[in-house]
C-alpha cells in the first residue's frame, strides 16, 4: 500500500508550511495518472493516520498525450492510442508527478503555496 508513504510524505511537507500558531485544516494534491494512485485508497491511508481534523483533497490529472506527426498535444482520462490525424504515433508525456498543491491553514483563512514544489522520487 504505496499510498500510506506517500500521505506521511504529503502531510509532512504540508506540516512544514504551516505558519506558527497555524491550524492546518485541508491539504491539496494532485497525482499523474502513472502514479496509480487510488483515491479511495489515498483517504483510507489518510483516515490511518489519524487526520480527521485535516482534509485531504486528491485530483488525478489525466494523461497528457503526444503525437509525433502533427505535434497535437492534448489531455485525456485514459491513455490514447491514435490521435485525432490517424496517427498511432502517439506517447505519454509525463504522468508521474506528485505535488502538494495548497494547504488550508485555520488561523490566516488563506491558502498558501509551499515554498517549494515537492517531487517524490519514483517507485516501482
Ligand atoms: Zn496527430
Amino acid at each position: 500500500m504505496h499510498e500510506l508513504s506517500i500521505a506521511e510524505a504529503i502531510l509532512d511537507l504540508a506540516r512544514k508550511s504551516v505558519p506558527r500558531g497555524g491550524t492546518l485544516r485541508s491539504v491539496r494534491m494532485t497525482s499523474g495518472p502513472m502514479r496509480g494512485i487510488d483515491t479511495q485508497c489515498m483517504q483510507l491511508a489518510w483516515q490511518a493516520m489519524g487526520q480527521r481534523d485535516v482534509t485531504l483533497r486528491l485530483t488525478l490529472l489525466p494523461w497528457q498525450m503526444l503525437c509525433a506527426d502533427c505535434g497535437r498535444l492534448w489531455q485525456q482520462p485514459e491513455l490514447a492510442e491514435r490521435c485525432a490525424c490517424g496517427s498511432t504515433r502517439v506517447r505519454p508525456i509525463g504522468g508521474d508527478e506528485l505535488r502538494l498543491v495548497s494547504i488550508e491553514v485555520d488561523d490566516a483563512e488563506e491558502e498558501r503555496s509551499p515554498s517549494c514544489m515537492y517531487t517524490l522520487s519514483k517507485t516501482s
